[in-house]
């Protein structure tokens, strides 16, 4: 078998070289808890700091805005609960869409059993909410908006910059999932007026189990982890510095490549849908066009199941998706392509290959080779 081809960047990414050799020293050497008074512990605790500090920068952020997590979804659902809880005299109201990550819907589900009211807001056939419907969807009790910046499985890319202003304006806190966008794109808190941001680590080449949570000065949030005084008193528990370290390191290498994966990305990606659409019959593209991120193509191949496909692709060493990776071996439909206005047979016919700066041209003809041949023997198996 020939080496594997991995496409399924949008579920994890592989650590950076330079990552995994930041975090050796803080595994190996540098062990000490960062809270205790001696050499070791000081070290940690600087480096800490320097880590909160670049990434800080990598937003425009300020160092005391941002609160290191065990990933993502601790991100999501800390921002979710802690403003509902902060905010409940205010209002009990949250607006979301129905094509967030689970951190956030089923954070929302948990709200709704403790007596929150929430709002999830359609999008059209690309995979864009719309404004009108945000705007209409605010009440007095509404006290937060919470739309991803980019959806991780089909790529469409929100209009965030937009919608955080109108929750500004309209006095209502405003989060984004981006964990799909950060490291990707470029974001900046200057022009994003959002009040809080999920990012993961792991996402942008850092380790697994690594995140944090933007929280702009100001915002009204309740701690989300009760215990010592770390991360200021809002998310205790001994810090993890050589995954803090790691991201850092992974956040400074993602901002320095990123035009360049930007170009590359796009240019190979473009390549490999065009290539698709023309030389496999009944097949569609999901998300959209333009606003999409650089790495992801997503597909629907009518009249197979996209499980079976995946089957095939893998005897073949190539790694891709059916739905989303934290729904795989279940077998409901993807609910970002039932929002699109899929059947559930199409939403279950389709594949997501997430792609690196690093994939080749000849990687990408084998790939559609192999594509070719699996959806024309699965389509002639079911006749
Ligand atoms: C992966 C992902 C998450 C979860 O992040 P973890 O670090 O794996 O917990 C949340 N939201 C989106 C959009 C994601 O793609």
């Amino acid at each position: 078998m020939e080496r594997t081809i991995y496409m399924d960047n949008a579920a994890t990414t592989k650590p950076r070289k330079e990552v995994v050799e930041a975090m050796m020293p803080y595994l190996e050497e540098y062990y000490a808890n960062p809270s205790s008074m001696y050499g070791i512990a000081m070290e940690n605790q600087k480096v800490i700091q320097d880590s909160r500090k670049l990434i800080a920068d990598t937003l425009g952020a300020e160092s005391e805005e941002i609160y290191f997590t065990a990933g993502g979804s601790e991100a999501d659902n800390w921002a979710l609960k802690g403003v509902a809880h902060a905010n409940r005299e205010k209002g009990r109201h949250i607006i979301t869409t129905k094509i967030e990550h689970h951190a956030v819907l089923n954070s929302c589900k948990q709200l709704e059993e403790d007596g929150y009211e929430v709002t999830y807001l359609n999008v059209d056939e690309k995979g864009r909410i719309r404004l009108e419907e945000l705007e209409d969807a605010i009440r007095e009790d509404t006290i937060l908006i919470s739309v991803m910046a980019a959806n991780n499985e089909i790529g469409t890319i929100e209009p965030v910059w937009e919608a955080a202003r109108i929750a500004k304006a309209r006095g209502v806190l405003f989060h984004t999932d981006a964990v799909q966008m950060y490291g990707q794109m470029p974001m900046d808190v200057r022009q994003l007026q959002a009040d809080l941001i999920s990012v993961s680590g792991h996402k942008f080449r850092g380790p697994r189990g690594s995140g944090f949570l933007y929280v702009r000065k100001g915002t009204k949030i309740c701690p989300f982890i009760n215990g010592g005084g770390q991360e200021r008193g809002m998310r205790a528990g001994t810090e993890n510095t050589a995954a803090i370290v790691g991201m850092a390191k992974a956040a400074e290498l993602a901002i320095r490549t990123m035009n360049y994966r930007i170009r590359k990305e796009t240019y190979q990606r473009n390549y490999l849908i065009r290539r698709i659409l023309n030389e496999i019959p009944r097949v569609r593209l999901n998300g959209h066009p333009y606003y999409r991120l650089p790495s992801n193509a997503n597909f629907c191949f009518e009249g197979i199941e996209g499980e079976s496909l995946l089957i095939l692709l893998e005897m073949k060493g190539i790694c891709g998706s059916a739905g989303s990776a934290c729904t795989t071996g279940n077998t409901e439909p993807s609910h970002v392509l039932i929002a699109i206005g899929l059947d559930e047979q199409t939403a279950n016919a389709s594949l997501r290959l997430s792609i690196n700066e690093d994939i080749t041209r000849k990687e990408l003809d084998y790939v559609v080779e192999i594509l070719k041949e699996s959806v024309q023997s699965l389509r002639e198996k079911s006749g």
